[in-house]
């Protein structure tokens, strides 16, 4: 009986490990953590962390060992191969909020950090207009200093990527890109999808959209997927990010930061 019992454990002991294994690369990995608003009074929810969170955690991945990496060291590695630091996490914001001038960039400037942000140009144009700053504006953008922080694309009005055509898709990366150039605002080659959504179910759809992203010259394309990604990267322009909620709390960070989201 005994021996059944032991033989019982080590069979579920290894298949346990097993299912880890397969759940999680073993290899060296990549990753990178989306946020999106950062409050500077104490106001949290999906979309926001604190300046106390962000902070918080912050410490916590250079107490890691965690180096923070820009977009164009990341474009560097998958065109030439250039060598990352060890342990490289990409730390980006979506849709350009005006809190990551006021709020985020300080305590990237107190900390030593590197930022990477998504541009959406109907929303800095927005801001021409509107009082209320809730997007960054040019000034803002022109003041943070290009070797902490780095520009990328997030489409030229947030439509979901799954909706337009390859041909439409094509022009609104062409269309964001312009308008940066023509603003002035350096930008790499890189886009997270709106949503995170793409063509996804289809594989036809999903071969030509990949496809569309390459023509259109970009080396590197966001999705969400809570997974750490595999080095080198298997798949440049899908790659996967860790949903930073502010309504997570800090233990709920350091899991996710360690393994992604569990399979099981
Ligand atoms: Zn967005």
């Amino acid at each position: 009986m005994m021996y059944w019992y032991i033989l019982m454990v080590a069979v579920l002991g290894l298949v346990t490990f097993l299912f880890i294994k397969v759940s999680r690369p073993a290899g060296p990995c990549l990753r990178v953590l989306m946020y999106h608003k950062v409050s500077g009074n104490g106001e949290r929810d999906f979309l926001t962390v604190t300046a106390d969170q962000l902070s918080h955690q912050w410490k916590y991945l250079k107490r890691e060992g965690y180096s923070p990496i820009l977009f164009s060291d990341l474009v560097k590695f998958v065109r030439m191969g250039t060598p990352l630091p060890p342990r490289p996490i990409l730390l980006t914001f979506d849709d350009g909020y005006k809190d990551n001038f006021e709020v985020m960039y300080p305590i990237l400037q107190h900390l030593e950090m590197k930022a990477n942000i998504f541009l959406v140009p109907s929303y800095l144009q927005q801001q021409r207009t509107a009082s209320d700053g809730t997007y960054l504006d040019l000034a803002d953008i022109k003041k943070m200093n290009p070797s902490l922080v780095e520009y990328g694309l997030h489409s030229y009005d947030h439509k979901s990527y799954k909706k337009l055509s390859p041909a439409e898709v094509s022009e609104d990366i062409r269309k964001t890109g312009d308008w940066l150039r023509a603003e002035g605002v350096p930008f790499q080659p890189c886009l997270a999808f709106p949503y995170g959504a793409y063509p996804k179910k289809n594989p036809l759809k999903h071969k030509t959209f990949i496809e569309t992203l390459n023509l259109s010259g970009m080396v590197l394309a966001f999705r969400i997927g809570n997974r750490l990604n595999a080095m080198p990267l298997k798949k440049p322009l899908l790659v996967q990010r860790l949903d930073i909620r502010g309504d997570d709390s800090f233990e709920d960070f350091v899991k996710l930061v360690k393994k992604g989201k569990a399979v099981f």
